[in-house]
């Protein structure tokens, strides 16, 4: 069974949609990633850090879905990392309402002796030179995949290329891509990105789907439409999650496979949004997740008379 090392936030997350508000709820990159890819039934870990003020029932709920918990520190009277962010009418804009770095500032990752061996990285969102020291403590993964966001091109460009150019994935939306390579048009920007290291591109674009590019092949998921769309937040990490977790599950890397991949974070993703937080993604059964697959297949698949 393949293994999968996850490096991400363990958060708390206050969000505003225009459906509702909530108080600190429990959230991050790395939450939302390891949920995800325990649909597949995998080994996998977090490597991460929290406060002192992180409640235990957040990590039970990690360790609940068979999610190794060995890496995650919890620093003495430290505070966990928050974010807060409001959603704009239509749910694909958001802004960024406060991020307090807290234990994340200074931080050293160290991978469980366990997980050193994983064949498959999720660099999930956090300070790249924390992805790159995990990445240098690994010994020899089958693949690696990286997210990242706005907020880490603004502050650490520098020590972001330096990762990006180890990875072999990179998954990012649309607007990041555009930031990230100068270019308007998402075919010039994944080109000039794979320039920077990853051999393969994945742009979110939220609810009109996801692209994947490598070398000259495109390949196009949309988004499942959904009744209801209560909150975003996760989407990103929900894919990304379900992405790897499918990879890690069949072990196999093929452009053809990744295809799947992204079919497969897709219909995940579109389970998150429907409640709050990570609410709908801690009730969430193997036969819904199966069910929609079908729905997924018939919304991309057609034939016709003359074909
Ligand atoms: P997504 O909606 O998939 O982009 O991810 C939302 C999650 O990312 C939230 O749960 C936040 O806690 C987390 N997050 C927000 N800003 C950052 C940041 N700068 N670094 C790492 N994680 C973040």
């Amino acid at each position: 069974m393949s293994k999968l090392l996850i490096v991400g936030t363990l958060a708390f997350d206050a969000i505003e949609t225009p459906f509702g508000k909530t108080d600190k709820i429990l959230g991050g990159a790395a939450t939302y990633i390891g949920l995800s890819a325990a649909n597949f039934d995998i080994q996998s870990a977090v490597v991460s850090v929290v406060g002192e003020d992180f409640p235990e029932e957040y990590l039970n709920l990690l360790k609940k879905n068979k999610i190794d918990i060995e890496g995650v520190e919890i620093v003495e009277g430290g505070k966990t990392f928050f974010w807060s962010g409001k959603y704009h009418n239509d749910l694909n804009t958001r802004d960024t309402l406060e991020t307090q770095l807290n234990v994340l500032a200074d931080f050293n990752p160290v991978v469980p002796e366990s997980h050193k061996d994983a064949e498959f990285v999720m660099l999930g969102n956090l300070h790249p030179l924390v992805q790159l020291s995990v990445l240098e403590q690994v010994k020899d993964p089958k693949l690696v995949v990286l997210d990242t966001m706005n907020f880490w091109m603004d502050n650490t460009m520098d020590d972001l290329m330096k990762v990006i150019a180890k990875v072999d994935v990179i998954t990012i939306n649309d607007e990041e891509a555009r930031q990230l390579s100068g270019e308007y048009s998402l075919v010039k920007a994944a080109r000039k990105i794979e320039k920077m290291g990853p051999k393969y591109v994945v742009i979110k674009k939220g609810e009109h789907g996801a692209l994947l590019f490598h070398e000259d092949q495109i390949f196009f998921a949309p988004a499942l439409p959904l009744e209801e769309v209560f909150d975003p937040t996760g989407a990103g990490d929900t894919f990304a999650g379900g992405f790897i977790g499918y990879l890690a599950k069949t072990g196999d890397t093929s452009f053809e496979n990744m295809k799947s991949a992204i079919i497969y974070g897709s219909n995940l993703a579109s389970f998150c949004v429907e409640k709050f937080g990570t609410e709908r993604m801690q009730s969430l059964s193997g036969k819904e997740v199966s069910k929609r697959l079908g729905t997924f297949r018939k919304l991309t698949q057609f034939e016709t008379q003359l074909d």
